[in-house]
């Protein structure tokens, strides 16, 4: 019996190990993923139109994946919210939050052609910054959950630590713009999967041990990912590639998880928030 098991959040990399992860992910029982935009040395973001290259490259990764492995793989792309930081450096704010805005703007273009199913990651810088980057941060966050409302695709979120009070201020967020919020994946999520610890945002909890442990024991109302960067320089920093099959089955054969659940969170889940179906 064949499970759906999708990694909801990981990158790629074209120093990385790329396409060959990903069969290393196939070969421990994985099948589908959701690749998201970061951003590249070999494209860095200095002026609007850089995102063309720099989107493009998470595209070709995506197709690359999609030659060479029996992986589906869908994409999110965004504007890096550390970004606005960066080129805030190097000139007014405004007009670091213009090429940010930009960014949404062609990233939304791919999601409108279907080569993107998300918006993502978009949010604010994960450490504190001066207060008026965490606004600019805030305005461009707001104005993506209303592009993704306007296109009825997720807005996959990179913010601080979500914890419950965090949580609630991006759903009031996501209110205003009128975005549904399990359509708002709050990636990188500590195992707050019930409604009132997430306010309804869909969160998609890093897999670590401890942490499925504990989510697994609350419900089926999340994703799993490994954030795996397949960056070289940084090996191991965040999970491997075949953490979220790995977990998956364990939990499966230790009949923690029943096959219901795992069709739950691997394929009714990301069908609620991206409208996607995970075929097995
Ligand atoms: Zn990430």
């Amino acid at each position: 019996m064949k499970v759906p098991i999708l990694d909801n959040h990981l990158h790629l990399d074209p120093a990385g190990a790329g396409a060959s992860a990903i069969s290393e992910f196939a070969r421990a029982g994985g099948t589908h993923i959701i690749l998201c935009h970061k951003p590249y040395k070999q494209a860095p973001i200095k002026r609007a139109a850089d995102y063309e290259k720099a989107f493009g490259i998470t595209l070709e990764l995506a197709e690359k994946v999609r030659k060479e492995t029996e992986v589906t793989v869908w994409v999110t792309l965004g504007p890096y919210p550390v970004e606005l930081l960066h080129l805030a450096e190097k000139m007014p704010l405004a007009q670091a939050k213009e090429i940010l805005l930009a960014g949404m703007d062609r990233a939304g273009e791919f999601g409108r052609a279907g080569a993107a199913i998300g918006l993502g990651v978009i949010g604010r810088p994960h450490f504190d910054v001066p207060p008026e980057i965490l606004a600019a941060s805030n305005e461009i966050l707001l104005y993506g959950m209303e592009l993704a409302r306007e296109l009825g695709c997720a807005a996959v979120l990179h913010t601080e630590s979500g914890t419950p009070e965090v949580c609630r201020e991006l759903a009031c967020l996501a209110d205003r713009a009128g975005l549904p919020r399990a359509r708002v994946v709050k990636h990188y999520s500590p195992p707050l999967i019930t409604e009132d610890a997430n306010s309804g945002l869909f969160p998609s909890v890093l897999s670590s041990e401890k942490n499925i442990a504990k989510a697994a024991a609350l419900g089926t109302r999340f994703l799993m990912e490994t954030d795996y960067l397949d960056d070289p320089s940084r090996p191991g920093a965040v999970l491997g590639v075949k953490t979220v099959p790995k977990r998956t089955l364990k939990l499966l054969n230790e009949k923690i998880l029943t096959e219901e659940d795992i069709f739950t969170i691997h394929q009714q889940n990301p069908k609620r928030v991206y409208g996607v179906e995970v075929e097995v």
